[in-house]
């Protein structure tokens, strides 16, 4: 028999069944929030693990190994009593309440989509092909591994220009994920790189910070915009705004009014969109795939499926083209859905979604962050303290926090990094 036809062994009981496909910040919290109340709570993940997506870029620029920003679900949920399976999402068939997932098929009451969004290449298939994302854990190992597998690659070079093109370093996207790699490389190429690879001469490295509106960081303020420009530029990266890259071959960037740059290393920060899930209305999208969810969080189009997070397309006065997509949103909205299951079955009025702004944060490097709270602006150290504090405190387990504590203490320290294996598949070697 086929898996797809296979119905998933989860036992049947009286409570209600909620689906949550995802446990990423919006999906996990809502199981937490949910399983002492009157439900059977499954959760699918195509993944085993739970990321902290935040400090992707501190793996991929080797400060910290995968298992310190990821944790495992079947962990999460011991003692529980929620049902985990790793399984990916193919179809949702709304009018049997079923699911197909890649293992087998499942019923549901109530179903939630807290599927996230993924990297948003704008159709350009060849910048697709040849650029690096960082939207999971192998991305992010696959940064570390192209950057050091290129500068392994410099070094079997005589031609200077050869030897530029495979230290340099172009990241596409300014907003935090761009500006934060910036600054993490140009720290790398600062106090790292010249030690671990003193016969290059890092003059050749360029860190190049390519963004198409006119500034940085265009979801903060103005003053954080200039600040993280101002740090990033200290730092030695050169910073183009307004400057849509137009293609990328593998060797070659192309840059507006036919400049060009020979670089090997190109990492794609510029977007995100999501992934549409078959058997779900066309109707019910909205823009950049996202669902189009009401004040409750309920898919445009039916009554007991719920989209949170990322992929939820929410507007409201304040918000009209839908929510910020960070993990506060999808965390507030996972509390707030986790309230109107309860009163849905019970009959009672739902409390519609009102998002708290806590403020954003983004840091550039060692005592240089910026952050735009409801009360205060500020830059600089207490900025980067207060970034390091919240991110410290936003992972989830105790022994994560201790490691990234750790390998943050030891860099603070020490201006290094020891985490530079070079991880490749067997067949490569
Ligand atoms: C590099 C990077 C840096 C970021 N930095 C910040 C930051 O500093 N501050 C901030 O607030 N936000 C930041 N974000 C955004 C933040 O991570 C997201 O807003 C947040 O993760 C959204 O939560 P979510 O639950 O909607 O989705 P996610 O946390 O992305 O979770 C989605 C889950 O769904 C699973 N999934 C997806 N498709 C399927 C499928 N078909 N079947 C089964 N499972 C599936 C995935 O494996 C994942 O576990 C960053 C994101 C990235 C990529």
């Amino acid at each position: 028999m086929s898996l797809k036809k296979y119905l998933l062994n989860i036992p049947e009981t009286a409570e209600k069944r909620i689906v949550i496909v995802g446990g990423g910040f919006g999906g996990l919290k809502l199981a937490l929030k949910l399983y002492k109340k009157k439900f059977q709570i499954v959760l699918l993940d195509k993944n085993n693990y739970h990321l902290f997506q935040p400090l992707l870029y501190q793996v991929a620029m080797s400060g910290l190994e995968p298992s310190a920003i990821s944790f495992p679900l079947r962990k999460v949920f011991q003692k529980t009593g929620i049902h985990f399976r790793m399984a990916e999402l193919e179809t949702v068939i709304p009018s049997d309440n079923e699911l197909v997932t890649n293992i087998g098929r499942l019923k549901y009451d109530y179903l939630v989509l807290a599927t996230g969004a993924k990297t948003n290449f704008f159709n350009q298939d060849q910048i697709e092909k040849y650029a690096l994302q960082m939207k999971s854990a192998p991305d992010a190992l696959f940064i570390r591994n192209r950057v050091l597998e290129n500068f392994e690659k410099a070094l079997n070079k005589i031609s200077e220009e050869d030897i530029k093109s495979y230290l340099n370093v172009a990241i596409i996207g300014g907003g935090p994920t761009g500006v934060e790699l910036a600054g993490a490389m140009a720290e790398m190429k600062k106090y790292v790189l010249p030690k671990d690879y003193p016969e290059l001469d890092m003059h050749n490295m360029k860190i190049m910070l390519f963004e198409a509106s006119p500034r940085l960081l265009s979801g903060m303020s103005e003053s954080a915009s200039a600040s993280a420009l101002k740090y990033l530029i200290n730092l030695g990266v050169e910073v183009f705004t307004g400057t849509p890259v137009q293609d990328y071959d593998g060797t070659i960037l192309s840059l507006p009014g036919g400049a060009s740059i020979d670089v090997k290393t190109v990492i794609w920060a510029a977007g995100i969109n999501s992934a549409r899930i078959d058997g779900i209305d066309d109707r019910s999208y909205g823009r950049n795939n996202r669902l189009l969810v009401n004040s409750v969080n309920q898919v445009s189009g039916y009554e007991n499926i719920f989209a949170i997070g990322d992929n939820a397309l929410m507007t409201a006065s304040s918000y009209p083209n839908g929510h910020p997509q960070v993990a506060q949103v999808a965390l507030q909205q996972a509390h707030y859905l986790a309230y109107n299951l309860r009163q849905l079955t019970k009959n009672r009025p739902l409390k519609p979604f009102h998002y708290t702004d806590k403020g954003s944060l983004a840091t550039v490097g060692r005592h240089l962050a910026v952050a735009d709270l409801p009360f205060a602006r500020f830059k600089g150290y207490f900025a980067w303290l207060l970034w390091s504090i919240v991110h410290l405190f936003s992972i989830v387990g105790v022994k994560n926090k201790l490691i990234v504590l750790l390998n943050w203490s030891w860099k603070y320290l020490t201006y290094d990094q020891s985490l530079r294996l070079l991880v490749k598949h067997k067949s490569k070697n």
